[in-house]
């Protein structure tokens, strides 16, 4: 029983890597030059998916808000911060019984005498604490208060694997929440509740999540309590993200106050850590979306249906339109000026698909996500309504060509 569970974790696994090469989600890195170990390059609507997310969290945990201060700081910084934080002492991994610092070290500088070696920064997180009171005399924020950074990170893993879960070249978003002293267990709650709604908005099988209280001897050196949102994985139940509380111990190592304008009291806040991956978020969705339906008995298909059940706010592609035949002038005609053209204008991505019949056409949307097909048939010339098909029912509707967009912009609310 166990390894037939097995056998079929690894499948879905081999079928979600193939999938997402063959129809452009995510292909091996630098993969004409045999690849690179570590690094993945991203396809027209694989990036279509990610920024999704990135923009599904900036819109949750920074336009939405009050307290909150966005970030864009360079990956490069001055080795300086991070011998400050403990990262060229600890930021270490076990290899052949000696540790082995995992931050990617690059020289900085042209001529001899000016050159530094610096590293590409291993989490985002600093970039927002040395900007700390930039941001505090910039905006005078009162407390709580937080910033959000979302950007590339790297670390020189000594095993990268696993697909997009264990990269040298990756992508996070985070939040630094700067708190009173006393209020950090409050707040801690508070994130934690925050980061399960947001799984839950862009449609993670929360099923599939699990929290992790993790041990003293297994948390970072400036975490002082950690909970890991793990996820199921076909290789397994690992991190997915992370909700960290790091003390005083970035602002104290900074020497950051922070001075209360009110009643002039001065302080080290706290930070509440919110971390959540990019790759690892856009792997879960996947594993989350993948779904099989089996070919159905005496249907003309034979091979079963695959379908990302994608939420309509995240899936990459909105709808696909199509004429019903795509050697009728007056049907093009209709689906490309009246449907197609003002859906992509108001939406984006919207798809043209005219290729093989029908039956081809929703199969090959099925297996990137698209939510909606659209069909311009004989009857649209008549009276103005067009098909749409749900992906995941197969039910069809008729909808009036005017009210399309409202129709889909209610979907994908
Ligand atoms: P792990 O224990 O799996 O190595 P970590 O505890 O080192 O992860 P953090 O330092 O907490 O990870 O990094 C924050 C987030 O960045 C993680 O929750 C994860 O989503 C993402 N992340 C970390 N390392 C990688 C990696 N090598 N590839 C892809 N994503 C990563």
């Amino acid at each position: 029983m166990k390894k037939e569970k097995e056998s079929k974790d690894g499948d879905l696994m081999e079928k979600m890597v193939s999938l997402c090469k063959r129809r452009g989600f995510v292909f091996p890195g630098s993969e004409i030059y045999g690849g690179f170990a570590g690094t993945y390059d991203w396809g027209h609507l694989g990036l279509a998916l990610k920024n999704n997310i990135k923009q599904a969290w900036w819109k949750k945990f920074v336009d939405s808000r009050r307290d909150m201060y966005g970030m864009d700081a360079a990956i490069l910084m001055n080795p300086k911060v991070w011998e400050a934080t403990g990262h060229v002492a600890n930021f270490a991994d076990p290899l052949d019984g000696k540790q082995f610092n995992t931050m990617l070290k690059t020289s900085v500088g042209a001529r001899k005498d000016e050159v530094s070696v610096s590293y590409l920064r291993p989490e985002t997180a600093q970039g927002m604490f040395v900007n700390f009171k930039n941001t505090v005399d910039a905006f005078h924020p009162k407390l709580p208060f937080g910033m959000a950074q979302i950007g590339k990170a790297f670390r020189n893993e000594i095993a990268p694997r696993d697909f997009l879960f264990r990269q040298r070249e990756f992508e996070q978003m985070e939040i630094e929440y700067f708190v009173r002293p006393a209020d950090w267990e409050k707040y801690f709650e508070y994130w934690r509740g925050e980061i399960r709604s947001w799984m839950e908005k862009i449609g993670l099988d929360m099923n599939k999540v699990h929290e992790l209280e993790v041990a003293k001897e297994d948390r970072a050196h400036y975490s002082s309590r950690t909970i890991d949102f793990e996820f199921d994985y076909p290789f397994g139940k690992k991190e997915l993200f992370g909700l960290a509380y790091r003390s005083d111990f970035d602002l104290k190592t900074h020497k950051l106050e922070y001075q209360d304008e009110e009643n002039g009291e001065k302080m080290i806040l706290h930070v509440i850590e919110p971390t959540f991956g990019v790759d690892r978020a856009f792997m879960a969705l996947l594993l989350s979306a993948y779904t099989e339906d089996p070919a159905k008995d005496g249907a003309s298909e034979k091979e079963p249906r695959v379908y990302l059940k994608f939420k309509p706010n995240i899936a990459p592609v909105i709808c696909a339109v199509s004429p019903l035949l795509k050697n009728k002038p007056e049907l093009v005609k209709y689906a490309e000026g009246k449907v197609f053209v003002p859906l992509k204008a108001e939406f984006g991505r919207v798809v043209w698909d005219d290729n093989g019949n029908i039956g081809k056409r929703y199969r090959r949307q099925d297996e990137i996500g698209t939510p909606f097909c659209i069909v311009v048939d004989f009857d649209t010339l008549e009276d103005n309504t067009v098909t749409v098909r749900d992906r995941d029912t197969g039910a069809q509707e008729r909808v009036k060509v005017e009210e399309l967009k409202n129709y889909l912009k209610e979907k994908i609310l």
